[in-house]
């Protein structure tokens, strides 16, 4: 599977635009799989816009109810190095946002619950948590 054959599968001039500018800031460092916010505020790169989560998509932190903030981003460059074929029910994805407590809270939690949302292809995005 190559990024431009992914780029075939989009629908619509508004995803490819936003693939264009994905694929713009993704070119600074085209190895990376993933993308870390050390800032709260920061918002992930979406490649695609259809799936995006709103705001009121994002729950709450389910220990303190505070915000969550995005902490890391699954690029789909990590597909390639899964060795994932362009096959229909494949291993595949836009990307994978996963979300924490914006506070940080209940740090002595060895595990702990976050939120993460996938963002396929398909005009359809499936949270999974
Ligand atoms: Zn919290």
């Amino acid at each position: 599977m190559t990024l431009n054959s992914l780029m075939d599968s989009f629908q619509g001039d508004d995803d490819k635009k936003s693939w264009a500018h994905f694929q713009e800031r993704i070119a600074k460092a085209p190895e990376q799989v993933l993308r870390y916010y050390r800032n709260s505020n920061s918002k992930p790169t979406w490649p695609v816009l259809s799936g995006r989560p709103s705001k009121d998509d994002i729950p709450k932190c389910i220990y303190c109810g505070g915000s969550m903030c995005c902490e890391f981003q699954i690029l789909p460059q990590l597909l390639y190095y899964f060795g994932v074929e362009n096959e229909v029910n494949s291993l595949d994805w836009a990307s994978i946002v996963v979300y924490a407590c914006e506070a940080s809270c209940e740090a002595s939690l060895p595990y702990k619950h976050e939120y993460a949302r996938v963002q396929l292809y398909s005009p359809s995005a499936c949270p999974i948590v």
